[in-house]
């Protein structure tokens, strides 16, 4: 277990389609000190979601930190590795995602994979997300408002496409200082930035 180096925007790996596991695959030792390594990667980081690709791991799983006030189904999974009290933090593994409600939903993200910047991202408020967890299971999911930005973010990482990307106007993508010091107040939700930390990436 350790914590690993996150691969940063140009490197080919976060740009590919990341396979799928079997579920076989899951119950390996080699599986399980994936999931520890980005644990402790995202620990470090301070983030609130990783992607395995961004520890250059081109597999289907992702951690996935859903805050806790999102309005969640009785069969949710819970997490025994959960840290945050904001968040409930998910293994996700072979996700599907189906958009239950377009209307655009806005938050500044950031990504550990794109330090320093944050840009604004508009995407479906409310989706649906298929998966299976870390004990084989299958697992439906709906998530709402900043958690369906959070999950987007994460399982984005699985297709290879980054936020930045999906920053349709690029006037709001942004170096850290000057977000915090001309864009901050345009969004009330002191957790938008996604998986790192505002005040420790500065
Ligand atoms: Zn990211």
């Amino acid at each position: 277990m350790a914590v690993r180096e996150v691969l940063k925007m140009g490197h080919p790996t976060l740009r590919v389609k990341a396979d799928p596991i079997p579920l076989e695959e899951i119950q390996s030792r080699e599986f399980r000190t994936l999931i520890q390594d980005m644990f402790e990667t995202m620990e470090k980081e301070e983030g609130i979601g990783i992607a395995a690709p961004q520890i250059g791991i081109s597999k289907q799983v992702a951690i996935v930190g859903v805050p806790k006030d999102n309005p969640r189904y009785p069969d949710t999974p819970e997490s025994e590795e959960e840290e945050d009290d904001d968040f409930d933090i998910l293994v996700v593994i072979n996700p599907k995602v189906t958009v239950i409600d377009e209307t655009p939903s806005g938050f500044w993200e950031g990504c550990l994979s794109v330090p320093g910047l944050r840009g604004y991202v508009e995407r479906p408020s409310k989706i649906k997300v298929e998966f299976t967890d870390l004990e084989g299971e299958a697992q439906v999911m709906e998530v709402s408002g900043f958690g369906a930005t959070v999950f987007q973010h994460e399982l984005d990482h699985l297709d290879g496409v980054l936020y930045v990307d999906r920053v349709t106007d690029i006037t709001k993508l942004s170096y850290m200082e000057e977000y915090l010091e001309f864009h901050d107040d345009l969004d009330d939700d002191p957790d938008s930035d996604l998986d790192s930390d505002e005040e420790e990436e500065n």
